[in-house]
């Protein structure tokens, strides 16, 4: 094959491959990142294909390739394909997910002599020509860098032309060094002969100093330096006594380089399966099987969707599939969201796979990041845990891909290219590699759910707690009508019951969470008497009250209406209560239940004052009787002490104006709801709203996946949306209102000529209309909708003009 096509790092190569010649003598595969000439410039590229024919008439050389083995595997290029057609993301983009970290680095020129080289008259060269030669014979490889800074940049540009042309010598091209600081930790041994150190700590006993004389015998039975850690705890001494010793020259300290090791196994004992139970043995076998079948070539891989209320064991089911995938000769990757890739989640899986686990993490260094990525690729782990873009870790031999909490919003990239959905992904992978996959959740993503039934993917379940509480499975949960609290005459923001239980829980020295439900800037009005909010008469979202025209938006369709004086439902005055923030709360609690220790935990105070870790650890830790905070509290935590969880006006995320916003009241209400009674003390949820009667809320506080998914169901089908339709956002942002506004409404009639010249029915254009967070980083922003059944088909033959961000199965209208 004579010819590759290659995916370009240059913004104008949008969903394009181009043509390459490949040079005599150059060995290239599919899958191998090379050096192009683009423009008059030479980028990065990565070869998606080989063929005997260009698909232009004139190509261009491949200059060189910038690693000698293929860095993506043929299952990663078709995913990067499958991406880009899907996402209608630049080809580049998507393949820029896979490779290692900080591959986009600058590239460095050398120059070398040909590999078959001759003796060549130098008598008819120019003395700087002459001098460049010598210098390249002599060092084998020197960096036009070098020779500019001695010729100076012009001049030893064209002297290298010149050689260059005279096939004297020929230029290659590197990636400009990562800068890792390798890790390195002081080690102590003796400094003298074992038998000296010995003598000498007889001789400091004798004079008290025992320490010094423990730690000197200490290391003369050591065969080995000894790290300074170790040697502290294990000869219980002090920084103090290692600098005397070595002041004394008995013992030196020296560094020693280690490799980066994101786990610490220090404090981490080796876990081992647990016995099943009936619900997890059933599940697992499904599991195991399909493992089996596809091990054997017998059948297909299966997705499976593991719905199981929290603590119900999902973990434990994890963890065995992956031993039995390894069994298989195979390795996993298992997804989690990144709020919950904390030290307990990572440790229980290094504590069943010690040694075998890697971890990918935006935490870590670019560093840490290069280490981990080359580690997997070359097989050292079983199994790697991270978030989203985890999914793209070059895992070999891959058998199981595991998604825990899959309904999880943030597994959507949304705010670059491409924005990808890391379920959809794993699942496509799945598809290319023949894995397994597991879709794990107390509260699966309805349209996963709709898969499910369908028979497109296997259901199974666990209903119940593994550990259940005496006589409570789960907690009992009340919903409280706050228009009831009002009439009663009650006009804090805490209700009767939600007011008792917290006093009585925190005077019991248990704990209490109050939660929030409450995210972004803009928000409805609600009549504070009633609980009416206004909506949109076309689309049925809630209206967002915008402050600077004091007016109501549809951010669908834009209708606008000002505000009414009065509650056009019981005809209140208090039409305009714009919600509470969990300072407002904070504030109203000190008062309510004076003797209680308060924490914050929202992202302003993350964000000024502690990390998660450190607030969580204070509650843990018992420092406070009551929690307040967002949806961040409701993820993944453990707190056994917590006997109350009190949702203070569910609400707010139910009229977000998405047709998602029932769906993600139901799931955060579910997870709150879980956080209370996880130890042995029982638990009780308080859930309080304007609108008990809703389904989300009911079926929440029943605990009741099955109430939910019927009735998300029937009202989906009915406003056409997903699944039964499918969606497209189209986002333009400029510094200027107006002239948003302009161009997305040139926009909106661009689509509509182009899909009523093609004669397609059934795809109809939303909007134009100032997206719900209008005003983002002094940008504004206006948004169409693509509705249809195959919207991004259509949209895919539209060339995106500059400034649209261009979002398919978006995960959220707002
Ligand atoms: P989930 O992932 O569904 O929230 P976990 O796997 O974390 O549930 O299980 C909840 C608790 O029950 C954990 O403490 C776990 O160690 C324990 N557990 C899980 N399976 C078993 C089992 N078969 N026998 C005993 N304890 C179990
Ligand atoms: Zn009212
Ligand atoms: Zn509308």
């Amino acid at each position: 094959m004579r010819y590759a096509e290659v995916s370009v790092n240059s913004p104008i190569a949008h969903r394009r491959t181009f043509s390459y010649t490949i040079p005599n003598g150059l060995d290239i595969d599919v899958g191998q990142a090379v050096w192009v000439p683009f423009g008059d410039k030479l980028l990065q590229g990565i070869v998606l294909e080989l063929s005997h024919y260009p698909a232009v008439a004139e190509t261009r050389e491949i200059a060189g390739v910038i690693e000698p083995h293929p860095i993506l595997s043929s299952a990663h290029v078709s995913l990067a394909h499958w991406i880009s057609e899907h996402y209608l993301s630049p080809i580049f983009d998507a393949v820029a997910l896979m490779l290692p970290p900080g591959f986009e680095r600058k590239v460095v020129t050398f120059i070398s002599s040909p590999p078959t080289h001759h003796e060549q008259d130098i008598s008819s060269l120019i003395q700087e020509q002459r001098q460049v030669l010598e210098l390249v014979h002599r060092q084998d490889k020197v960096s036009l860098k070098q020779l500019e800074k001695a010729l100076g940049k012009k001049k030893a540009q064209t002297i290298v032309s010149q050689l260059v042309g005279q096939g004297s010598v020929v230029r290659s091209y590197e990636l400009e060094p990562i800068k890792v600081k390798p890790k390195s930790v002081p080690y102590l041994s003796l400094a003298v002969k074992a038998s000296e150190a010995q003598k000498e700590a007889a001789r400091l006993r004798a004079k008290r100093a025992t320490k010094q004389a423990f730690l000197l015998d200490f290391l003369a039975q050591q065969p080995e330096p000894v790290s300074l850690v170790e040697a502290r705890q294990r000869a219980k001494c002090d920084k103090a006594i290692v600098d005397t010793l070595v002041s004394k020259g008995l013992v030196t300290v020296r560094q020693i380089g280690v490799k980066r090791d994101p786990i610490s196994y220090q404090n981490i004992t080796i876990s081992y399966p647990l016995r099943l139970t009936a619900a997890q043995e059933s599940a697992f076998k499904s599991i195991q099987s399909s493992l089996l079948q596809v091990a054997n070539g017998y059948a297909s891989p299966s997705v499976f969707v593991l719905h199981g209320v929290t603590g119900s064991g999902k973990t434990e089911i994890y963890l065995q599939a992956l031993a039995e995938a390894v069994r298989l000769g195979k390795r996993g990757i298992v997804l989690v969201p990144e709020i919950a890739l904390t030290p307990q989640t990572i440790e229980r899986f290094a504590s069943r796979f010690p040694h075998k686990v890697a971890v990918l993490h935006s935490k870590l260094s670019l560093g840490e990041q290069f280490d981990e990525w080359q580690r997997i690729r070359d097989g050292e782990f079983d199994v790697v845990i991270g978030s989203r873009s985890a999914v793209f870790a070059p895992q070999p031999d891959l058998g199981l891909i595991i998604l825990d909490e899959e309904h999880e919003w943030t597994y959507k990239q949304h705010d670059k290219s491409p924005r990808y959905h890391a379920r959809n992904v794993a699942i496509k992978l799945a598809e290319l590699t023949g894995a397994v996959i597991i879709l794990g959740s107390a509260t699966p993503d309805v349209e996963t759910f709709y898969h499910a039934q369908r028979g497109d993917y296997r259901l199974l379940q666990l209903p119940e707690r593994v550990t259940p509480s005496e006589g409570s499975p789960l907690p009992k949960v009340e919903v409280v009508d706050l228009r009831n609290e009002l009439k009663a005459g009650n006009t804090s923001l805490f209700s009767r019951s939600l007011s008792q239980a917290t006093a009585k829980a925190v005077a019991d020295g248990e704990q209490v969470i109050l939660f929030l439900n409450r995210r972004g800037a803009a928000n409805f009005i609600q009549c504070r008497s009633c609980g009416f909010v206004l909506r949109c008469k076309r689309c049925e979202v809630a209206l967002t009250y915008h402050y600077v025209e004091d007016a109501l938006v549809c951010h669908q369709c834009n209708y606008r209406i000002s505000v009414p004086p009065i509650c056009p439902q019981c005809l209140s005055r208090r039409i305009k209560f714009l919600g509470i923030g969990t300072q407002k709360v904070e504030q109203e609690a000190s008062y309510a239940f004076p003797q209680a220790r308060l924490l914050r935990w929202d992202s302003d105070v993350t964000k000024q004052k502690y990390s998660h870790e450190k607030i969580l650890g204070k509650f843990r830790a018992h420092e406070a009787d009551i929690l307040i905070g967002t949806q961040m509290i409701a993820k993944g935590l453990d707190l056994p002490l917590v006997t109350l969880v009190g949702v203070v006006n569910a609400d707010t995320s139910l009229n977000l104006p998405d047709f998602r916003a029932g769906e993600r009241t139901f799931q955060l209400l579910n997870q709150v709801a879980g956080r209370a009674g996880r130890g042995s003390f029982g638990g009780r949820v308080i859930i309080q709203t304007y609108s008990p009667e809703h389904y989300a809320i009911q079926a929440a506080a029943q605990q009741d996946y099955a109430l939910f998914y019927d009735q998300e169901m029937a009202y989906r089908r009915q406003l056409h949306s997903p699944p039964f339709t499918r969606l497209v956002s189209l986002t333009y942002s400029h510094t200027n209102d107006a002239l948003c506004q302009k161009e997305a409404e040139r926009m909106k009639r661009l689509l509509i000529d182009e899909r009523d010249s093609k004669g397609i029915a059934d795809i109809s254009v939303i909007g134009p209309a100032p997206a719900f967070i209008h005003r983002l980083r002094g940008r504004f922003r206006w948004q169409i909708v693509l509705r249809g059944s195959k919207p991004s088909a259509f949209l895919s033959q539209i060339p995106t003009p500059q400034g649209w961000a261009i979002d398919v199965d978006p995960v959220s209208l707002t």
